[in-house]
């Protein structure tokens, strides 16, 4: 089905569409994390962002877990305390009662700027996205560019657990 809006920036202009009514963004940044706080500029070498793009009632879920992979509690927004430190953090959540759908614009129109800038200032960036269990035997899709990044999340060098949880995704999912 195609996106209702060809880009944040319709779907903002839509005045149907009210902040913290319909829907809701969250993002954090850096300054918090003792690393980089001391640096007077921003550090894309240093930097991490997890993004939940479509989260809310749009893909169910990934809000929460972006939370976790960030380093907070979904629910108390605590900092984690397992020493892994926080990550930046773009959340972009519907609100709606029903039709959250209508709020999903594909990654490749998604130009919200605060979210752009993030990931330009982040060397690395995990986007989270929900999928049916139809046509992935609900097992995790893990893709993207980052093949690095990917052999390590999907455990190739490591925990069988995971391996046999995750298979590489065959679709580009947006
Ligand atoms: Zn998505």
């Amino acid at each position: 089905m195609p996106d209702k809006y060809p880009s944040m920036t319709a779907l903002y202009a839509d005045p149907s569409n009210t902040e913290g009514t319909t829907y809701g963004k969250r993002w954090r940044r850096h300054e918090w994390i003792g690393l980089t706080e001391a640096q007077a500029t921003d550090n894309p070498r240093a930097q991490k962002i997890v993004l939940a793009i479509h989260g809310g009632g749009i893909e169910g879920g990934t809000s929460e877990v972006a939370l976790a992979v960030a380093g907070y509690h979904p629910a108390t927004f605590a900092q984690a305390t397992d020493g892994l430190g926080v990550h930046d953090l773009w959340i972009f959540e519907g609100l709606l009662s029903r039709d959250n759908g209508d709020l999903h614009v594909t990654s490749t129109n998604y130009d919200d700027p605060i979210a752009l800038e993030l990931v330009r200032n982040s060397r690395r960036c995990i986007s989270l996205h929900g999928v049916s269990d139809s046509g992935t035997n609900g097992k995790i899709q893990i893709g993207g560019c980052d093949t690095e990044q990917e052999y390590r999340a999907r455990g190739v060098d490591g925990s069988r657990d995971i391996r046999s949880s995750c298979r590489r995704s065959k679709t580009k999912w947006k």
